[in-house]
């Protein structure tokens, strides 16, 4: 009898350690509370209309452990369209002065050095520490499953990093800006808009130019939902069973080992391991009723910072709409939309590079502001109903001022608010990536597994800083290789 897993969860890390489930002869079943797969990364259909809400670049799109991952799921198949865009924003500032973000790592240099000829040494030293990190690679497999002479080629090959990650690890933005000695006020007040106001760590944003001047970091043609689709018909074609619209309120746990899943009609689902692939507070504080806290897990959920939650309103525009440019930034900190302030500016996308977003000759934009939790956690029904319309009002005036004459083409407006990324995937507090990537927590993570809870794993973007679709999907990758070590079988991975 082969002995069954339970995962909470259909999002990208719970696909993902379904299908290694059933790759490696596992019973495997996902409770999915929503009525489709996918969490996060999603999308909605309105008159003719998609409205993407998660994917602009995928770590792992050319190559490494990342890459494997994405084949070995069925994300990536030769049918699959790779977009690499050539820039990543474009940022404009309330003086009418813009600013762009290259991918390409020469190119922005140039750009850079002419933008700031004052500062061309320290450019060159940023733009020279993002070509050196192009040695690092993820892991493939757990910490505790490493082989150890490949960890120590791996290891061998990051030598010339340790000294970046020594110095940066640690630090945010604002200080790596500061610390390379950049001058240009300009320049300065561009890359803080983006990354120096938030306490972004320096080292994830080293890495994100490093990933993207490999073109290892791309767009897929179809966005986020065919994405999670093509990871759901490979689950379900492996033999997997999906029950959706089942929401778990309870791990049933006998003599501190994990024995199944209580839904929320109070019936047991029994298992021989349960992943939680679940929002990660939802898990730790109601499904195991906070019993099984570890320091660092209270330390983390008390201390690490979160993403601020975003309103996403997107319009179905009924004319073509070209750009050079997926997204453009507006820093605008005195701007109001709806009740939010908005404090880092809000960015319009415009889909023009994939045609399934839109009928042919017809457009979809995109606005996004962040919005913090407090604008939303007390709101009662019709306050938010009456908010919904202020956004909507409060965007095409905005919209207006960008694309003059617009409104009488806008077909669809549809506002997504924190509430709406709450109610669909129960993320805590609208954090829609989870931990935010900081000085304080970089280098850190959170374990996969509880030392006093046997037979339990966690996976998905509560364990990482900075969450994302790679870290989910490996997790669930990573939470099957301990089982199977735990059941002392060989970990199987199907050819590709
Ligand atoms: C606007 C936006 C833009 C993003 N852009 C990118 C990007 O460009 N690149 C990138 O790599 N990442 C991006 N991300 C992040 C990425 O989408 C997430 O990090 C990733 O999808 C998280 O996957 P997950 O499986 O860990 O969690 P989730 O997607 O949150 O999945 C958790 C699943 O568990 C289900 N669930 C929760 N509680 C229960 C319960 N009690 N019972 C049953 N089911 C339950 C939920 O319904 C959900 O389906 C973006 C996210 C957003 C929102």
């Amino acid at each position: 009898m082969a002995k069954k897993i339970v995962i909470i969860g259909g999002g990208i890390a719970g696909l993902s350690a379904g299908i290694y489930a059933r790759l490696n002869g596992f019973e495997t079943e996902i409770i999915e509370m929503h009525s489709r797969t996918g969490g996060q990364c999603t999308a909605w259909d309105r008159n003719g209309y998609r409205f993407d809400y998660c994917l602009h670049w995928l770590a792992g799109t050319r190559k490494g452990a990342f890459n494997d991952i994405w084949k070995e799921t069925g994300v990536l198949n030769d049918d699959v369209r790779i977009i690499d865009h050539d820039v990543h924003t474009r940022v404009h500032d309330d003086q009418g002065k813009s600013f762009i973000f290259y991918t390409d790592l020469k190119r922005w240099e140039e750009y850079l050095c002419n933008f700031a000829p004052e500062d061309a040494g320290k450019i060159k030293k940023m733009c020279g520490e993002m070509q050196k990190s192009s040695f690092l690679q993820p892991f493939s497999d757990p910490p505790g499953l490493r082989n150890p002479f490949k960890s120590m080629v791996s290891l061998f090959k990051m030598i010339p990093l340790m000294m970046i990650f020594m110095k940066y690890g640690r630090m945010d933005c604002n200080k790596y800006f500061r610390k390379l000695g950049l001058t240009n006020k300009t320049l300065l007040a561009f890359l803080d808009s983006i990354y120096g106001s938030r306490g972004f760590s320096a080292l994830a944003f080293i890495m994100m130019f490093t990933w993207f001047n490999q073109k290892n970091a791309g767009y897929l043609a179809g966005g986020s939902l065919p994405l999670a689709d093509r990871m759901t018909e490979k689950f379900t074609g492996l033999g997997g069973k999906l029950t959706t619209r089942a929401r778990v309120s309870k791990i049933a746990v006998e003599n501190n080992t994990a024995k199944g899943v209580i839904i929320s009609d109070g019936s047991l689902i029994e298992a021989d391991y349960v992943i939680s692939a679940a929002d990660g507070y939802s898990t730790i504080f109601n499904m195991l009723e906070g019993k099984y806290l570890t320091k660092k897990i209270s330390y983390a959920y008390q201390n690490w910072e979160l993403f601020t939650p975003l309103v996403q309103v997107s319009f179905g525009i009924k004319r073509h709409l070209e750009s050079e440019y997926p997204t453009e930034t507006f820093m605008l900190p005195d701007q109001m939309i709806g009740r939010t302030k908005t404090t880092h500016g809000y960015s319009i996308m415009n889909y023009y590079y994939d045609p399934t977003m839109a009928p042919a000759g017809k457009s979809v934009l995109v606005m996004r502001f962040e919005s913090p939790w407090e604008n939303w956690k007390d709101i009662d029904v019709a306050e938010y109903e009456k908010e919904k319309d202020k956004i909507r009002n409060d965007a095409i005036a905005i919209l207006e001022k960008h694309y003059t004459g617009i409104s009488s083409d806008i077909e669809v407006c549809d506002v997504a608010t924190p509430l709406t990324d709450v109610k669909y995937t129960g993320v805590w507090k609208g954090a829609y990536e989870g931990f935010l990537p900081s000085s304080k927590n970089m280098m850190d993570n959170l374990n996969l597994f509880i030392p006093d809870l046997k037979n339990f794993y966690m996976a998905g973007q509560w364990l990482f800083p900075g969450g994302g679709l790679p870290p989910a999907a490996q997790s669930g990758k990573w939470a099957i290789q301990y089982i199977c070590r735990d059941e002392k079988k060989k970990f199987l991975l199907q050819k590709y």
